[in-house]
């Protein structure tokens, strides 16, 4: 009954964070080609690579920034604890080239949004700036 009270509370955040949830997907996304190609788990992702997915789910939840997160790999905060931090960046390393082709429409949506984002904070530095 709680871990479906927890699913239900995730599942609602991402409803109301779209850009959140665009990042949980292309991490989901990445993860899982990762577990595939190096521990050769298809469809479904190894206990440790589903603690990975976990947390880093968790930590998108609770995300100072909300939905104005920049994406993970140009943010500031490096909000992961060491060994977290150390398995996703493999994961990023080395599912991000192979995402274009696996998922290319999550992958468009992905740099759009950085793009947008990027633009966001470029501006609001500048007027920062000026005054
Ligand atoms: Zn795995």
């Amino acid at each position: 009954m709680e871990a479906v009270n927890i699913l239900k509370k995730q599942k609602l955040f991402f409803i109301n964070h779209k850009g959140l949830n665009l990042e949980r997907k292309t991490i989901n996304s990445m993860v899982l080609i990762y577990c595939d190609n190096m521990h050769f788990n298809t469809k479904t992702l190894c206990n440790d690579c589903q603690e990975l997915s976990n947390y880093a789910l968790q930590r998108l939840m609770k995300c100072p920034f909300g939905e104005n997160k920049p994406t993970c790999e140009n943010c500031e905060i490096h909000c992961y604890k060491l060994d977290m931090r150390k398995k996703i960046k493999k994961v990023m390393k080395y599912s991000g080239p192979r995402m274009a082709y696996k998922h290319p429409i999550l992958t468009i949506l992905h740099l759009i949004r950085n793009m947008n984002l990027y633009a966001k904070t470029s501006k609001f530095n500048y007027s920062k700036g000026k005054n």
